[in-house]
């Protein structure tokens, strides 16, 4: 088990430790989320700078013990994100993104997919601020179902396999359901179910967008999908 580890890294989460140090969790494409600490850190003069904060993507050397706590040996700057941290939408963008991932996934549950998406959302909200939108956020967190291998089924009832009047929504069921299997379901319309097939099969920098109500649908989809597979609840996007 002991031994160092070279590896890429998004820090999710920082949180301070006794007197000096932090304890930071990372998402890593290989290992999925890892807890590490770094020493002497919050002292004026660590070798790390500030660069132990959330949203920070860095190459990193952490040195495993006996314990699952890494201890970070050095940390280098791939992306700094500095301006999303001047917009406050971007900010709170990025953060809920990072609490989506932090939160879906355990330690060790890796998902490369799922690192490539948080570096892309991140590289998107600070390359321009007024992408930080409520139709962004969902596309993301659709996108972070399909990596955590949870999509919702679009192209037919998800009971019943029939293709036409797919006017519900049902989470227990994994998807879009047709009126007669509509009894656990909430209305769906076309537009949010367009928007979500959008969402899904576009890069996420052309996430489409959609009227309001049909984004409040595509949201309520997005949690009853994660409550009945991760028995998870997020905090609404906006
Ligand atoms: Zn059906």
């Amino acid at each position: 088990m002991s031994g160092s580890l070279k590896t890429e890294g998004i820090v999710l989460r920082s949180l301070r430790y006794g007197e000096a140090d932090r304890i930071l969790h990372l998402y890593t494409p290989d290992r999925g989320r890892v807890s590490a600490i770094a020493k002497g850190v919050r002292r004026a003069k660590s070798r790390f700078g500030g660069r132990l904060e959330p949203f920070f993507r860095l190459r990193l050397v952490l040195y495993q013990g006996r314990s699952d706590l890494f201890t970070v040996t050095s940390a280098e700057t791939l992306a700094g994100h500095a301006r999303l941290r001047d917009d406050g939408a971007a900010l709170d963008g990025a953060a809920r993104a990072c609490d989506a991932v932090a939160r879906l996934f355990d330690d060790h549950d890796a998902h490369g997919g799922v690192y490539h998406l948080l570096a892309n959302q991140l590289a998107l909200l600070d390359a321009d601020a007024a992408r930080a939108t409520r139709a962004n956020a969902l596309a993301f967190r659709l996108k972070l179902l399909l990596a955590a291998g949870f999509a919702p089924q679009l192209a037919a009832c998800a009971s019943c396999g029939e293709g036409d009047h797919l006017s519900g929504f049902s989470g227990a069921a994994g998807g879009v359901v047709c009126s007669a299997c509509e009894a656990s379901a909430f209305a769906f319309g076309q537009d949010a179910h367009d928007f979500l097939v959008g969402a899904l099969g576009r890069p996420l920098a052309e996430a489409p967008d959609a009227p309001g109500a049909a984004l409040a649908q595509a949201e309520r989809a997005i949690l009853a999908t994660l409550e009945h597979h991760a028995h998870l609840r997020l905090r609404p996007v906006v």
